[in-house]
């Protein structure tokens, strides 16, 4: 990689690994990955550093792997990996991170929502000794639900972790090297990078501001399922608060019964005359209580599950192709 493009500056001292890694999550993007990587190539090859364009294809049936095996055979900076199928884009991810080889990573998305001239202003941000740099999107083009799920996210986070991110979605973002590393010694299953960002890169965070374009092609890949699987798995992964608060519930409502069956039974014993409501009550108490349970139940299922998962071992993903240049500068 580095012998074929000679002009750029090799970041590492034996020269085998780029000083930059972007990596892209792609799923059926077909019709943005052209544009994306004529961008991205234009854009960091005036830069002048050296840089890998490292492309996840997270099991994509729309030939989007076609495009980028064409990619990878007339670009010496495009690298490719493969999933055997859909395992979302926390996944794609976390192989990036696992094959990125830059001593800095950028995040970036195939959809063009953010703009791959501006990648230069996140790494040059980073180089002022931050651990991660966030873009944040100014005057977001999304949905109005999405963005109030995503503010919702937000405070959520900052209540968790106890550390305000500037945009919840961390959709584009430049890491250093080192804080890469450490993320990836975090691979539980349920894997949710936003969190771990922000729980990873305490006061060590700067912010730069970037511009946010509607999707060019296609529609997004993200349903309500989705979405809430992936609150679901933040919450969980990093709060067994639903686990007490199901406790908690549980103590309240064993008082609030229990004085509600006080005060009846006084007015049974003072006052003979009062008209029998019995039935109603039970009925009501009744649905209330099933209710609660229900709920208490589901929370435990919710971790039950996460702790089934983890036990069963299972790999995260399965990589199903690599596309490389064969110097094995990568293999550890
Ligand atoms: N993506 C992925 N796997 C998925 C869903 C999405 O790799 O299961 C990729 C997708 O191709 C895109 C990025 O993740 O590059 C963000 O997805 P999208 O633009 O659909 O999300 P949104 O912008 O609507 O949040
Ligand atoms: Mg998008």
């Amino acid at each position: 990689l580095s012998q074929e493009k000679g002009q750029q500056v090799p970041c590492a001292a034996d020269g085998e690994r780029p000083c930059l890694t972007v990596i892209v999550p792609v799923f059926n993007e077909k019709e943005n990955i052209g544009d994306l990587h004529d961008r991205m190539a234009r854009t960091l090859d005036e830069y002048g550093k050296s840089y890998e364009l490292l492309f996840i294809d997270d099991g994509s049936t729309d030939g989007s792997y076609e495009m980028l095996q064409a990619l990878h055979g007339r670009d010496p900076n495009v690298r490719a990996v493969r999933f055997l199928r859909n395992f979302g884009q926390q996944m794609a991810v976390a192989a990036g991170f696992e094959y990125a080889r830059g001593d800095v990573v950028v995040l970036i998305d195939a959809d063009l929502q953010a703009m791959p001239e501006e990648i230069p202003l996140l790494v040059d941000k980073l180089g002022e000794g931050f651990d991660i740099v966030y873009g944040v999107r100014q005057r977001r083009q999304d949905p109005l639900v999405r963005r109030i799920g995503s503010w919702c996210m937000s405070h959520l986070l900052y209540r968790v972790t106890g550390i305000g991110i500037p945009d919840a979605a961390t959709a584009f973002i430049a890491l250093d090297r080192k804080f890469v590393d450490s993320i990836r010694l975090y691979n539980e299953r349920s894997r949710y990078f936003s969190g771990l960002f922000a729980w990873l890169s305490y006061g060590r965070s700067g912010s730069v501001d970037v511009t946010h374009a509607p999707r060019q092609a296609g529609a997004t890949k993200y349903n309500i399922r989705k979405l809430v699987g992936l609150t679901l798995n933040f919450v969980c992964s990093f709060s067994v608060l639903p686990l007490r608060f199901a406790a908690y519930l549980g103590a309240a409502l064993i008082a609030a019964g229990g004085m509600a069956l006080a005060v009846l039974l006084g007015i049974r014993l003072l006052d003979s005359g009062a008209p029998a409501l019995g039935t109603w009550v039970l009925a009501a108490l009744m649905a209330f209580l099933a209710g609660v349970q229900l709920f208490a139940v589901g929370v435990l299922g919710e971790y039950l599950a996460r702790v089934y998962t983890e036990v069963k071992d299972r790999p995260s993903y399965v990589v199903r192709d690599v596309l490389d240049h064969g110097d094995g500068a990568h293999l550890e």
